[in-house]
């Protein structure tokens, strides 16, 4: 229905103009309908009042009754109109009234349903949404409705993240606390032996225990968008060669092939070659991780509009079509018992992406399939 469709201000306009034109047409209809009626009564009544002066009389008393007449019609006149002025403002002012109430509950209930709403989330309540009646659909206050609905959800939505944050926060460090105290009670009992491999493992396990609260550290400052970032002209070379200076000696340990495309014409990249080389080093970790001997890592850059875009492509164990969405996810981790043993705890591309976007630029995953390798590629502004 166009009234639905009608904006808010045209709606408060046309309201305004039926309750004028309920008015003048109330008035008109009284006035032309019954001020006759008044007027006739009145002068009936005058004339009678006045035991038939007005009309009739003779010679002499004329002009004096002419005088009588005339005040007599001026007073039914001026009584007649004032009567059916009263009565015509009565009903117009019941019409108006009327008229305004119904107005005023279509603006007025949804405005009111969303403070009660705003209350009820303000205590906890996130599940809260308001309705959004038909006659204001597609009105400001229909949009209104729909814009608190989505802030609800998102609101809703980040709740239950921080809920599961926590547990999964907990759940990451449960795992590695019970190695180590189960070590060390082992060891207090003498049931296990104080042997190299005892301390290897312990210290495995602190040193996750450690990166995990290094990790994250770095991924609430990323979240609170909090990373520190130096802009600056930065040739991709220089990118690719800290990053890969680093996972160098890790890939020669695992006989994996780490192979760098040409890297010759193309321009420089506006960013924090820090951080542009820690989301490269992390993708070349996980290609690394999820890559088994014998197989290759490709890194290449290409231009892609105005942005530069750095592609890790490995030979590894791929990412089945439906995981590849959640993989950005904090703790996401296609297979939890597998990615734990290798090290990962699932905020590598959370951290990874906020750094890329935190430098105005994005990310993507690609994957043929399972058993077929994955791509992923992060881009840059180019300089200019
Ligand atoms: P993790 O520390 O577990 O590696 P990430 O956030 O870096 O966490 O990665 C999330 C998940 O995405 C991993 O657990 C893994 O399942 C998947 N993944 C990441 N990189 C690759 C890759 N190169 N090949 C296959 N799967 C990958």
């Amino acid at each position: 229905m166009w009234w639905a469709r009608t904006s808010l201000r045209t709606k408060l306009f046309l309201s305004y103009l039926a309750v004028v034109l309920i008015v003048v047409v109330t008035v008109f209809i009284v006035m032309s309908v019954f001020a006759p009626d008044f007027f006739g009564a009145s002068m009936h009544s005058m004339m009678s009042g006045s035991g038939g002066a007005g009309m009739g009389g003779m010679g002499g008393h004329e002009n004096g009754n002419s005088d009588v007449v005339s005040t007599n019609l001026d007073a039914a006149f001026r009584q007649a109109v004032t009567q059916g002025l009263l009565l015509s403002a009565s009903l117009a002012t019941v019409a108006a009234l009327a008229l305004s109430f119904i107005v005023a509950r279509q603006i007025a209930n949804p405005v009111r349903r969303m403070l009660t709403a705003t209350r009820r989330i303000g205590s906890g309540h996130y599940a809260e949404r308001v309705s959004v009646p038909p006659a204001n659909a597609g009105d400001d206050l229909g949009q209104l409705a729909a814009s608190f609905n989505d802030m609800a959800s998102a609101l809703e939505k980040t709740e239950r993240r921080r809920v599961e944050l926590i547990g999964d926060v907990a759940h990451e460090l449960r795992t590695p606390i019970a190695t180590l105290t189960g070590y060390l009670e082992g060891l207090l009992d003498g049931v296990v032996e104080p042997s190299p491999e005892t301390w290897a493992r312990l210290h495995t396990e602190s040193s996750r225990l450690r990166r995990i609260v290094d990790d994250l550290q770095e991924l609430s400052r990323a979240e609170a968008r909090q990373i520190p970032i130096r802009a600056a002209r930065v040739p991709p070379a220089a990118i690719i060669n800290v990053a890969c200076d680093r996972v160098a000696a890790e890939y020669a340990e695992k006989g994996l092939e780490l192979r760098i495309a040409a890297l010759t014409g193309l321009p420089d990249v506006m960013a924090d070659q820090d951080r542009a080389a820690q989301a490269l080093t992390n993708l070349l970790t996980n290609a690394l991780r999820y890559t088994p001997a014998p197989g290759s890592v490709d890194v290449s850059v290409a231009r892609e509009g105005d942005m530069l875009a750095f592609r890790v492509r490995d030979t590894g164990v791929g990412i089945a079509p439906e995981n590849l969405p959640r993989v950005f996810e904090r703790f996401y981790r296609v297979e939890k018992s597998r990615a734990r043993a290798l090290g990962g705890s699932g905020i590598g591309l959370t951290i990874t992406k906020a750094l890329v976007e935190a430098m105005h630029g994005s990310i993507r995953a690609e994957s043929a399939g399972l058993g077929r390798g994955s791509v992923f590629t992060f881009t840059l502004p180019i300089a200019n």
